[in-house]
């Protein structure tokens, strides 16, 4: 990148130029757009999948192979217990993402990304105003007398 004060090129960005001294941003990272929440829980999803699959498939490995011998050491039982209780621990946390998919997804129209600017919008636009449905302040403004206290009788 070429050093938006001297002008000098072949610059890092996140550092200084080498000529002028200037603090070199990094335009780019300000370009990046934020990772969208859907796909976080995706991710969450294939990894929780894949953590349950494994663990359960290394712990039946562990007891098929070394499990109900007679000289088993004992770390063998534990490691497949550890990697059964991560697997449903897992399960849990699978469980917990498909709610909070399903969640999101309901909601997603609330907190829909402007892709002009950028932005947020949190809460819906209200309705259009109806205007037929309004009594109008003229209906009541020549038809009624505002309350006044009657000053002359109280002091007679
Ligand atoms: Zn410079």
């Amino acid at each position: 990148m070429f050093c938006p004060k001297c002008g000098k090129s072949d610059q890092v960005a996140e550092s200084y130029c080498r000529q002028c001294g200037f603090y070199l941003p990094n335009f780019s990272a300000v370009v990046n757009r934020e990772v969208p929440p859907e796909e976080h829980l995706k991710a969450n999803t294939v990894l929780s999948l894949m953590t349950i699959s494994v663990s359960f498939t290394l712990a039946i490995l562990l007891y098929a192979f070394f499990g109900f011998r007679t000289n088993t050491h004992p770390l063998i039982y534990v490691t497949a217990g550890l990697l059964l209780g991560m697997g449903g621990w897992h399960i849990q946390t699978l469980i917990r993402t498909l709610k909070l998919n399903k969640q999101w997804s309901r909601r997603k129209p609330l907190y829909q990304a402007d892709t002009l600017t950028g932005s947020c919008n949190t809460i819906p636009l209200l309705d259009q105003a109806q205007f037929e449905s309004v009594v109008p302040d003229t209906a009541t403004q020549h038809t009624t007398k505002p309350i006044q206290p009657d000053v002359h009788r109280q002091v007679r």
